[in-house]
């Protein structure tokens, strides 16, 4: 998973959230009989190995500022799902309340429930190798501290990150001082492409994945039995301050191996699975396997509801068929970086088998039924697991879910598209909302026809059919009010906490409107400085205002006297194009700066014409230019609506 940044809502609901529907209830109660509730190995296991913690889980900053706190989730205490809750998802959320410092293995830590993702700790000869700092600074201090406290002050002899997310790589400078830094001595490992990818995913379509990302985490809800009560990879988002270190030392090839502080360690690598870099590791002394974020308690995401580029189903099989391969038999156990560890070889090789094939049936039984001709909303429809994967808790789709992960695959092979003509271009939400309103005979109609099948249950189509009044008159509030009542329906009988959490807000957004939230802060200068420059001019041709851009033409030669690069911008036909290395001879202005310079700018720790002012910026030729291709840039709201029309029109 990836970092957002959070805050609580400002203000408490007008309308508070209702009581689970009788069709829900039932539901429930047949999701109790269907699954094995009785096999209670994963509370065993999640509890294994305890050493301590801290009170609550909970964790400051230096400023007070709560990053991260299980206290507000004691209401999991109760062994019984309230009707509220899918029975399932709350087994998941009350194994997700374990915390603290836990040995896997005498040499082998976890620190769990600190954070959404694990800190792995493995005891070399003289210090300790550090597997992934979770999300923020604060959260690894406290974890480092945790463990110093139960196994004793020893230097950390290497930081290894198993993948590009932030809560796997954010609070490194948790882990290492300045001073440690600054020595240079322990070696930072990572996958290869680690830096390319590490920032990149979230930055193009960065506005819009954080305001979707929102519905994906909840991070605006109540936590509660009607509200948010995880996020089935982990309890829910960690707060707190992030920095990237660059790695010092990049694992290439599967079978590439590191002797680390007397400890060796087995790289199998696993591009384009869950992450776009990501590796796992065998350390042969601990018999210890790690599988990184591949092989977790539950059915990971082929494509989160934040948005992303659609992961590669077929190759994560693969990975983990490889894993088996390699070291099938050999492990007296395996951890992950998120969840719980297995134990003994027998239950790690079946639980490796079974995560191989959850995600290779996934991907072939969708594209067999896609080849016989269905579409996505009728693949999701039709699958289902075979029983010894439906029936298997760590298969379960807590994150991912199966039917939602078919319409990944089915977008990853065949897009957007369905096929049917009908829907290439059929009229946006409003206008069509609009068209469906008077066909139907009027707003007051289709209320009473979706009131009597909300009575009934058919939450989904009520959804569909009342979203079609909201988008034609978003004022309307008996429509606001019914919409709301059956995207919360809908959310207490998701087994999916990502599905529960996007129902759940979508209700409180049409009950309360969007929380009050800051502007959008500006780019942390450390994430800028690890973009490319190209990636850069990039973002600023994503920021260009078409419309405004109609008719002119810029072009800017760029040269940076730190990194050596060249560059000539061209603005025209609306499009910014730049060609690297390059200076074109027809530029209107030439700007000569440091790239720090430019990341300055971009963070708004400066402006172009206060570091021209202050001599840091050299311009030569037309100086209006950079200002008048600066003009033509949007700024993206933080938040803008989703279940209801724009109520600022965007041009
Ligand atoms: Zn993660």
């Amino acid at each position: 998973m990836t970092q957002i940044a959070t805050e609580m809502p400002k203000e408490m609901p007008k309308e508070m959230p209702k009581d689970a529907s009788a069709s829900v209830v039932a539901q429930h109660e047949a999701t109790l009989e269907a699954l094995p509730f009785s096999d209670t190995r994963d509370f065993d296991e999640a509890a294994r190995g305890f050493l301590g913690t801290i009170e609550n889980a909970k964790i400051t900053s230096p400023q007070g500022r709560v990053v991260w706190s299980l206290e507000p989730y004691a209401f999991l205490n109760e062994e019984k799902a309230p009707p509220t809750v899918d029975p399932s998802l709350w087994r998941q959320s009350r194994l997700n309340m374990h915390h603290g410092l836990f040995e896997v293995v005498p040499g082998v830590y976890q620190v769990r429930g600190l954070d959404i993702a694990n800190m792995t700790l493995v005891e070399g000869d003289t210090g300790v190798v550090v597997v992934d700092t979770l999300t923020s600074i604060e959260g690894a201090r406290a974890a480092m501290a945790l463990y110093f406290q139960h196994r004793g002050k020893k230097p950390v002899s290497a930081v290894i990150f198993t993948h590009t997310h932030t809560d796997h790589y954010g609070g490194a400078r948790g882990v290492l001082d300045d001073a440690t830094l600054a020595g240079g001595n322990v070696p930072i490992i990572a996958p290869n492409f680690f830096m390319e990818h590490a920032v990149s995913e979230n930055i193009i379509a960065g506005p819009a994945m954080l305001r979707r990302a929102q519905y994906q985490f909840g991070p605006f809800l109540a936590k509660g039995v009607r509200g948010h009560v995880d996020c089935g990879l982990g309890k829910s988002m960690a707060a707190g301050s992030v920095a990237l270190l660059r790695p010092t030392d990049l694992i290439i090839a599967t079978g590439d191996r590191r002797v680390i502080d007397g400890l060796e360690f087995e790289f199998q690598m696993a591009p384009n699975s869950e992450a776009p870099a990501e590796m796992h590791f065998f350390v042969p002394r601990y018999k210890l396997l790690n599988l990184a974020e591949n092989c977790t308690h539950n059915f990971h995401n082929l494509l989160p509801f934040r948005g992303a580029d659609v992961r590669d189903a077929l190759a994560w099989s693969k990975y983990l068929g490889e894993a088996l391969h390699m070291w099938g038999g050999k492990a007296d156990a395996m951890c992950g970086q998120h969840h719980w560890p297995v134990w003994g070889s027998e239950r790690i090789d079946t639980m490796i088998r079974q995560q191989r094939d959850l995600y290779k049936f996934a991907h072939d039984q969708t594209i067999r039924l896609m080849n016989h001709g269905l579409t996505a909303a009728e693949i999701a429809e039709a699958i289902r697991l075979p029983s010894s994967l439906d029936g298997a808790w760590h298969g379960r789709g807590y994150y991912g879910h199966i039917r939602h992960n078919v319409k990944a695959i089915y977008q990853k092979y065949l897009g957007w598209y369905d096929a049917n003509p009908v829907n290439l271009d059929p009229l946006p939400p409003v206008e069509s909302g609009k068209k469906y309103i008077e066909y139907m005979g009027g707003a007051d109609a289709l209320l009473e026809r979706a009131r009597k099948d909300f009575a009934k249950g058919e939450f989904r189509f009520v959804a569909q059919a009342v979203s079609h009044l909201v988008f034609a008159d978003p004022d309307n509030q008996a429509a606001r009010a019914l919409l709301a009542d059956t995207l919360e329906q809908l959310g207490y009988a998701a087994e999916s906490s990502t599905w529960r959490n996007a129902y759940l807000f979508g209700a409180q957004e049409l009950r309360q409107g969007m929380p009050k939230t800051s502007p959008r802060s500006a780019m942390p200068r450390e994430t800028v400085a690890a973009l490319r420059t190209g990636q850069l001019w990039d973002m600023f041709g994503v920021s260009l205002n078409g419309p405004k851009a109609e008719g002119k033409r810029i072009v800017l030669n760029w040269k940076f006297t730190d990194t050596g690069e060249t560059f000539a911008l061209n603005l025209e036909n609306a499009a910014l194009t730049y060609v690297e290395g390059a200076q074109a001879s027809d530029a209107d202005t030439t700007i000569t700066l440091a790239r720090s310079v430019l990341d300055e700018v971009i963070a708004k720790l400066t402006t172009f014409p206060d570091a021209v002012g202050a001599g840091r910026i050299k311009v030569t030729g037309n100086p209006s230019r950079l200002a008048e291709l600066m003009m033509l840039m949007d700024e993206f709201p933080r938040m803008f609506e989703i279940v209801e029309p724009k109520r600022t029109p965007v041009t």
